[in-house]
């Protein structure tokens, strides 16, 4: 009898713990400008309160409440951002400047154009003002203690601006994950080299060795494999100082299995038929002690994957706890008649604010892919008429 597939949810169970289980301990102190896509590796506590003291929210003037009656103000001083001001003179108004500290005594700042200058200098406010109107005041974005960012954070652009902006030149995060990237099949060969009958491009060297950089990983390109026992235990046992060997092919049933075959002498291996469409078979095993996760060798199924499985278990070795791709319900633009026994990943885009999908949706296809948006996702035993929801997973949230 058949053995059931594995719900995709268990087999990323799975591979999560054993992520949790070896994570990447080693941290590194790196340049704000370097830290793109990297993890931070402890809590950014802020040690300032930020504004620093009460700023201007616009071009104006401050001045104290209790000193306005109706008459004009005169400006006892200019003060622009970067500048530090004296305390308001009382009964009168300061020129304030967007970000520019209030002076010590005013409690407001009344736009420029809502003030009147008069013949004599004096401004008149022809909007009566409240406490605190047009003013930031101290701390408003961070307190001295507050945590910013917790460990185990990507690091994007925002975050880099954040830390930037609580005067860090430089962040801790976790080291680099090396994750070697072999490719696995007679068949292939690489882009600009003639193609012999019965060959084909490797195209999963690139989508994994750029995808990986994207997610901060340090790529070993240990090039193609070929189907071959010996070659595959002197591969692998090259692949020295490794955190993960990440390999493509080469486990689809009734296959001469030599990456399978090397993990078994010398480690430790999992099959997994996986109720996934594309990418049924997935291997995870260990060899040497390093980890292995061998991904289905069709450009489709490589994809899918990879951004289901692979993915959050590279992030989470590196401690990040939110490793779930932002997933929205939209209206399916089609009716699907006949359930499966595999949740299916369509590759899809949205029209007319419905899911859609490409027309071939054979794992061979990687062109559904380059015009999909994201993932329609139709689960097992599922059937749909049009309208109904299905989740949407943008790529744009796993490719990064
Ligand atoms: P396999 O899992 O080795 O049986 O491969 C399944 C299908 O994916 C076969 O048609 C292979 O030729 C193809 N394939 C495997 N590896 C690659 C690769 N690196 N680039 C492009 N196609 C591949
Ligand atoms: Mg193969």
């Amino acid at each position: 009898m058949n053995k059931p597939l594995m719900p995709v949810e268990d087999a990323l169970a799975r591979l999560l713990e054993m992520a949790a289980a070896s994570p990447i301990v080693e941290r590194e102190r790196v340049a704000l400008a370097h830290a793109e896509g990297r993890v931070l590796a402890v809590d950014l506590v802020s040690t300032l309160d930020l504004p620093p003291w009460p700023n201007s929210a616009m071009d104006g003037y401050a001045l104290r409440i209790a000193d306005w009656t109706g008459e004009p103000l005169p400006v006892s001083q200019r003060i622009f951002a970067g500048q530090a001001p004296e305390p308001l003179a009382p009964g009168t108004c300061a020129r304030i400047f967007t970000g520019a500290p209030v002076p010590e005594g005013a409690d407001c700042v009344e736009m420029q154009e809502n003030a009147v200058v008069q013949a004599d200098e004096r401004v008149a406010f022809i909007e009566p003002v409240h406490a605190g109107q047009n003013i930031r005041p101290q701390g408003q974005e961070t307190r001295i203690g507050d945590k910013v960012l917790a460990a185990g954070t990507r690091l994007g652009p925002i975050e880099l601006a954040l830390a930037a902006s609580l005067g860090h030149p430089s962040l801790d995060v976790v080291r680099r994950v090396r994750v070697a990237v072999l490719s696995t099949g007679d068949e292939l060969v690489e882009p600009g080299q003639p193609l012999e009958a019965g060959q084909i491009y490797n195209s999963n060297r690139v989508l994994l060795c750029s995808w990986l950089k994207r997610l901060a990983c340090e790529v070993i390109d240990a090039g193609i494999l070929p189907d071959n026992l010996e070659k595959t235990r002197t591969a692998l046992a090259a692949l020295n100082d490794v955190d993960l060997i990440l390999s493509t092919g080469g486990v689809s049933v009734g296959e001469a299995d030599f990456l399978g075959h090397a993990l078994r002498e010398e480690g430790q291996l999992a099959l997994w038929k996986l109720a996934i469409k594309p990418g049924k078979p997935l291997t995870f095993g260990h060899f040497r002690g390093v980890p292995v996760i061998g991904l289905p060798g069709n450009p489709a199924s490589t994809l899918v994957t990879f951004a289901l499985l692979a993915r959050p278990y590279l992030l989470r070795r590196q401690g990040v706890q939110d490793v779930t791709p932002l997933q929205f319900p939209v209206p399916a633009g089609f009716s699907w008649t006949r359930p499966g026994n595999r949740r299916e990943y369509l590759r899809g885009r949205l029209e007319q604010g419905r899911a859609v999908f490409y027309k071939n949706q054979s794992s061979g296809v990687l062109r559904s892919a380059a015009w999909a948006d994201g993932l329609i996702e139709v689960r097992e035993g599922r059937t749909l008429v049009e309208g109904e929801w299905v989740n949407f997973i943008p790529l744009s949230e796993v490719l990064g």
